[in-house]
């Protein structure tokens, strides 16, 4: 029987890929859509959540799509009402509070998925096990993007917690802390931060790898034509190349094979949500916060430049 599902924060990335991905798989039914200002064709609508969570007992699963900040008082209705939660990436807006949730669903019973889409994109489990059982030489993140082409008009990215260049770049870590066998940590950290923004539109990042291999992250929203979302991988034993935020790969120059554009992001939310179902079904909790504490990091260790201002 499918899964009953609402879907609270009804923005970009609850319009482009959850809607989409929900309605097409046999798992799920999209119950009801909660939104301060839209509505979804077809679905009954809740201003309020507190109200959909009191009216509608029979759904067992939220997804929670809303940016980070706020997202954490409705986790923590859904999960005080007995209900499943999926979270957008990041899973919150700090470390502890992301914490406080799984304890939460633990204590409850239920199951909380703290989803990284970028996991999900096509080649990435064929990098990883490429990678498995080769010495890292080194790891280059390149990931440039224009801000006002894929973000255009979203304030809360340059309010605190909205992370800035991070919203993009957590999913590159997402990536790296996903296909490495040993973990990474933060060695430096340079953070570029407009003078009228509170988060960076652009950031350097170097780690420290067990084996000494260098691994490094360029991050920045200032970038116009060519788009970069790339991993550069080399090893004893050859190189790798994933692009398209994980949905091309080649290997040793050789193109294993490749989704450019809109496309690229094809299959990653499916995946998402056919592992929610299947943790839901199985009473699982997947909480996994290694690519944020990458970030909580970069701003702990950041050394801040302040750049000129961002207008839109
Ligand atoms: P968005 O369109 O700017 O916002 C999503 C929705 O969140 C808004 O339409 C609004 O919905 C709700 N919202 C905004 N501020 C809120 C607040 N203070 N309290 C309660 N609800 C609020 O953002 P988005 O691009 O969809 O991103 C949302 C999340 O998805 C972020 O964490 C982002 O990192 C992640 N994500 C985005 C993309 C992308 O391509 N944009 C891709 C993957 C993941 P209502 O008006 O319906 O209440």
């Amino acid at each position: 029987m499918a899964l009953k599902v609402a879907l609270a924060g009804i923005g970009k990335i609850a319009r482009d890929q959850h809607i989409p991905a929900i309605t097409a798989s046999p798992d799920w039914e999209l119950a009801a859509a909660v939104s301060r200002h839209a509505t979804v064709d077809g679905v009954e609508a809740y201003e309020d959540f507190g109200a959909m969570l009191e009216a509608r007992p029979d759904i067992g699963v939220v997804s929670l799509c809303m940016p980070p900040v706020p997202r954490f008082d409705y986790a923590r209705a859904a999960i005080a009402a007995g209900r499943h939660v999926m979270l957008e990436k990041p899973p919150g807006a700090t470390l502890s509070e992301c914490h406080a949730l799984e304890a939460m669903a633990r204590a409850a019973g239920v199951s909380i998925y703290a989803t990284w889409h970028s996991r999900e994109a096509a080649m990435v489990a064929t990098a990883k096990a490429w990678l498995a059982g080769k010495r890292l030489e080194s790891l280059v993140v390149t990931w440039k993007e224009d801000v006002r082409k894929w973000h255009p008009g979203q304030t809360w990215i340059w309010q605190a917690g909205g992370l800035g260049v991070f919203d993009p770049g957590i999913n590159a870590l997402s990536i790296v802390t996903e296909i490495l066998a040993d973990p990474i940590h933060l060695t430096a950290s340079d953070l570029f931060i407009p003078e009228n923004c509170e988060t960076p539109i652009a950031a350097t990042l170097a780690f420290a790898h067990p084996h000494g291999a260098q691994v490094s992250a360029d991050f920045d929203f200032r970038k116009e034509g060519d788009q970069f979302w790339n991993i550069e991988i080399k090893t004893g034993e050859g190189s790798l190349v994933l692009s398209e935020g994980g949905a091309s790969l080649a290997i040793d120059g050789e193109l294993q094979a490749a989704t450019a554009g809109s496309d690229a992001l094809k299959g990653e939310y499916p995946r998402l949500y056919a592992k929610m179902a299947r943790l839901v079904r199985a009473g699982g909790v997947d909480m996994d916060l290694a690519p944020m504490a990458h970030v909580a990091d970069a701003f702990l260790l950041g050394k801040r430049i302040t750049v000129e201002p961002f207008i839109e």
